[in-house]
């Protein structure tokens, strides 16, 4: 399981500034860290849509910043609840994660209804996109949701 380090501590989460190439800087990562042997690593999920990303955003003279919360729909939620959450377990911490991307599974749906009923292919396309950011990693059955940070 990637909740725990190899030292066999429990990862706390975190969010970093993370740079890239010098140019590029990109606020709010969500990373885990060993509150005992202080080892770090950015969540796996993480890297791969941040490497996409990467790619995707030109490499200008002047350096420049953003925000990946902007850019992913569950990193937003995590960082949202992490911010403002008044939970103070890990697994509280997750339930309401889980109850917050429920809610906006839920919404996009709706607005995928909506954008699918006007005919909007790129207005379907986006919600799509955001919607699989989500549900890569929330799975939601019959009465069931599971969420898992790797
Ligand atoms: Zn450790």
């Amino acid at each position: 399981m990637f909740e725990y380090c190899k030292c066999g501590q429990r990862f706390d989460l975190d969010f970093r500034l993370v740079d890239y190439k010098k140019q590029i800087s990109i606020d709010n990562v969500p990373i885990v860290i060993c509150p005992k042997c202080e080892h770090e690593e950015i969540l796996p999920w993480v890297q791969q849509d941040l490497s996409l990303l990467l790619q995707s955003l030109p490499l200008e003279n002047k350096s420049y910043g953003l925000d990946y919360t902007d850019f992913n729909e569950l990193a937003y939620i995590i960082y949202k609840v992490f911010t403002s959450s008044e939970v103070d377990t890990k697994d509280a911490f997750k339930l309401e994660v889980q109850t917050v991307c429920a809610a906006r599974i839920n919404t996009l749906l709706d607005l995928y209804r909506c954008a699918s009923d006007v005919h909007d292919q790129s207005w379907m396309a986006e919600i799509e996109a955001r919607l699989l950011q989500l549900t890569q990693k929330v799975l939601s059955g019959e009465n069931e949701i599971r969420f898992s940070w790797a």
